[in-house]
């Protein structure tokens, strides 16, 4: 009896010890797919350091779930003036890999980054992303100017603003994340493909980009050629997402504070006759805000459009003074201003500029 007893004792013991093996090594494993060779132990994600909150977004996007990303500056920061301190220096100090914009915009991020002491991210290492490298640069200086208040040298770098240029700075992420982790390569590569289909989707609706195709849309849309095109092939009613929805900015004159808004202004097909800004962080003086006035008199302007970080003084004044929409908008991503992501973001400002538009007062 006895040793019956613990011979039963002893097979429960070893089916339960069975089934708790079976459980570590993974449940949802078909039988096929085990193996004697131990469970490949995670790999920790890949740490992605980017200077604006826009760019981590890319990054998530193209990195999926092997990744980690964080950004230096808030959605809510001007990203041409961050305070490059040593918290941030420490945030830099473990990143496998750093992208910023480029052109000049963040150079702040480079006192981060030589700052951190971290070698995989310094200038011409693969752990350095140039995001905006292949961006058809707007505004690019005939004469290179050192005068103080230049702080577009090399050409506008707000450049995330157009939604083709988006697709440029994922595809330059990926091709970095490709080079450091070239075991997930395809995963990057598909990721890049599929959101490059959803920036068409949302750019051109759905139908058109079964019927033409996302590669020349975009080749028409850059070429200027894209309303014609659509007009020859009796497709102009096909057009959806944001391009349809845009269609009342067509020609209008918008003013802006900064020289943020050329790529959005260009792709969406409304002019910018005038900045408010006379020279960058320095509000107007008196003569440039009348300056403005008089042109968003003579050209019946509606909307003033800033980023939220801009100094709304002389936007409100100009507002009252011509019966004008001041809007006050997120162009960087981030749930603390309301657009968690690049869609979202694009969204909001396409939306909310058609709405002062077509306002009816
Ligand atoms: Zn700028």
């Amino acid at each position: 009896m006895q040793s019956r007893n613990s011979l039963r004792h002893s097979l429960l013991l070893a089916a339960l010890l069975l089934g708790a093996g079976t459980a570590l090594a993974g449940p949802h494993l078909p039988e096929g797919e085990r193996t004697a060779e131990p469970a490949a132990v995670p790999v920790a994600p890949l740490k992605i350091l980017t200077t604006l909150p826009v760019l981590a977004d890319l990054a998530k996007q193209v990195g999926g779930e092997f990744v980690s990303v964080d950004s230096l500056a808030l959605p809510n920061q001007d990203p041409h003036y961050v305070q490059p301190t040593p918290i941030l220096m420490k945030k830099a100090r473990d990143a496998d890999l750093f992208v910023e914009c480029g052109l000049q915009l963040e150079l702040w991020g480079e006192k981060v980054v030589s700052g951190s002491g971290n070698p995989k991210i310094q200038i011409g290492q693969p752990g350095r992303v140039i995001a905006s490298t292949g961006v058809q640069t707007l505004e690019l200086p005939t004469v290179l100017s050192r005068e103080w208040g230049d702080v577009h040298p090399y050409g506008n770098p707000h450049v995330w603003l157009d939604p083709l240029n988006a697709k440029i700075l994922a595809g330059n992420i990926a091709t970095a994340l490709e080079e450091l982790d070239g075991a997930h390569k395809q995963t990057y590569e598909d990721n890049l493909a599929d959101f490059r289909h959803r920036i068409d989707v949302a750019l051109y609706g759905a139908e058109l980009v079964d019927e033409v195709g996302g590669r020349k849309l975009d080749r028409l849309a850059k070429g200027g050629r894209l309303s014609d095109y659509l007009e020859h092939r009796e497709l102009t009613e096909m057009l959806g997402g944001w391009l349809a929805k845009a269609a009342p900015l067509a020609g209008r004159p918008i003013v802006t504070y900064h020289k943020t808004f050329i790529y959005l202004a260009t792709r969406f097909g409304f002019t910018i006759p005038i900045e408010i800004e006379e020279k960058p962080g320095i509000p107007p003086s008196a003569k440039q805000r009348d300056r403005v006035l008089g042109v968003m008199r003579e050209q019946g302007v509606r909307t003033i459009l800033q980023a939220i970080y801009h100094d709304r003084t002389a936007g409100t004044y100009l507002a009252q003074k011509t019966g004008a929409h001041l809007l006050s908008l997120p162009i960087d991503v981030g749930e603390s201003v309301g657009v968690p992501d690049y869609f979202a973001m694009m969204d909001n400002l396409i939306t909310r500029l058609v709405e002062s538009e077509t306002r009816k007062d």
